[in-house]
């Protein structure tokens, strides 16, 4: 089949890979070139993980997580950091509680991070955290490029052909339009700006991705190769923006992130580096939506800031979809036709 696919962030470029493995000829539009940096899959880390609240994204990454050790071979470039992840906050806290059953309800590996355990991050005496050895975080950009380029796909920026001319040209079109998608689509999300940056470190911090799940939540990375420097990011706080124009990194949430370097990993004063804004575009029960718009003509929308981790899964779901092998309507808590 000849499948347009709308969207070169990690939705569309997963969709492209998927769909080209399996024989069709795709071609890709995005409106900015590759590897640019609007919208929500730049950068250079995300994480990966197993551990959820809710069991159901537990059991989809199940099936989603070896589908990043599936694309790590086949790429020298290094794109999967299996680090570990600690998802970590108050002992009372009823998510950490559904994170804990999650793993166990799914067979999951996990086990019990006490103070004082680590040597780097600080937790405090009334909290707990849980790890998982499966789990780390995937070098986004790369990833893009890396499907991108394995996919074959064309790839053009110009001229990006009317909704009938697509379909006229095209057997199938995949529209992954990340925070654009609001208003194509007209969907109940709302797209958000969000502030991470990195903190200066004296050498390479090694160690495991982390969630601090205490409000505000936080997450953040080791230092990335032969970089001194680890990266913080403030969830879900942005306040609503324009995908075309995101805006500046919020002043106070680089402030949340100082206080972080300060209290959990004892940098006294933390100095940043590469303040960065990314949009999310979420859900309120920041579940995925996807659907099919037209005869043959489907969409995704999954971030609520945590869809990069699925990636290949939903591009394999999407591919499905193409091929008649699946619906949306067969996942209903994401099916919005
Ligand atoms: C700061 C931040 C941290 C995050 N951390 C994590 C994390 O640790 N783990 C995790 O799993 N997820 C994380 N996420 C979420 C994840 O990055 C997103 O869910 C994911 O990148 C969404 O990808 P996408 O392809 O849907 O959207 P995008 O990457 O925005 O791609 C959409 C593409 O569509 C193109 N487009 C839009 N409209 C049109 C049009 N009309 N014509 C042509 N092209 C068009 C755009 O130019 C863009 O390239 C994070 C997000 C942010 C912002």
């Amino acid at each position: 089949m000849k499948i347009a696919v709308i969207g070169a962030g990690i939705m569309g470029a997963s969709t492209a890979y998927a769909c080209a493995q399996r024989g069709h000829a795709v071609t890709i539009f995005d409106q900015y070139p590759p590897g640019h940096i609007n919208g929500s899959s730049h950068g250079n880390s995300r994480i990966v993980r197993k551990a959820y609240p809710d069991p159901f994204y537990t059991e989809i990454m199940q099936e989603g997580y070896p589908l990043w050790q599936e694309l790590q071979t086949q790429t020298n470039e290094q794109i999967l950091f299996e680090t570990g992840l600690v998802y970590f906050g108050k002992r009372k806290s009823q998510e950490l509680q559904q994170v804990t059953e999650s793993l166990r309800a799914n067979g999951v590996t996990q086990s019990v991070f006490n103070w004082p355990d680590s040597p780097d991050i600080s937790i405090q005496e009334d909290e707990i955290g849980y790890v998982t050895k499966e789990a780390g975080w995937v070098y986004a950009s790369r990833a893009v490029q890396t499907l991108l380029s394995l996919s074959n796909a064309t790839h053009i920026q110009e001229h990006i052909p009317t909704p009938e001319q697509l379909t006229s040209t095209f057997d199938r079109v995949i529209v992954c339009a990340g925070g654009w998608a609001k208003s194509l689509f007209n969907l109940p999300v709302t797209v958000t700006r969000q502030t991470f940056a990195y903190v200066r470190t004296a050498e390479p911090m090694e160690g495991m991705v982390w969630i601090d799940d205490t409000h505000p939540m936080l997450y953040g990375f080791p230092s990335e190769p032969e970089r001194s420097a680890i990266k913080i990011g403030v969830h879900n706080l942005g306040d609503a923006t324009d995908p075309n124009e995101p805006g500046s990194p919020n002043p106070e949430h680089l402030e949340m992130i100082r206080s972080c370097a300060r209290t959990r990993f004892g940098i006294q004063n933390p100095i940043l580096e590469s303040p960065t804004t990314c949009v999310y575009t979420r859900t309120a029960d920041e579940d995925f939506l996807w659907g099919e718009s037209a005869p043959n003509v489907f969409w995704a929308s999954p971030c609520s800031g945590h869809g990069f981790k699925f990636g290949p899964w939903i591009g394999e779901r999407l591919a499905d979809f193409a091929e008649g092998k699946m619906h949306p309507r067969d996942i209903p808590r994401f099916n919005l036709s």
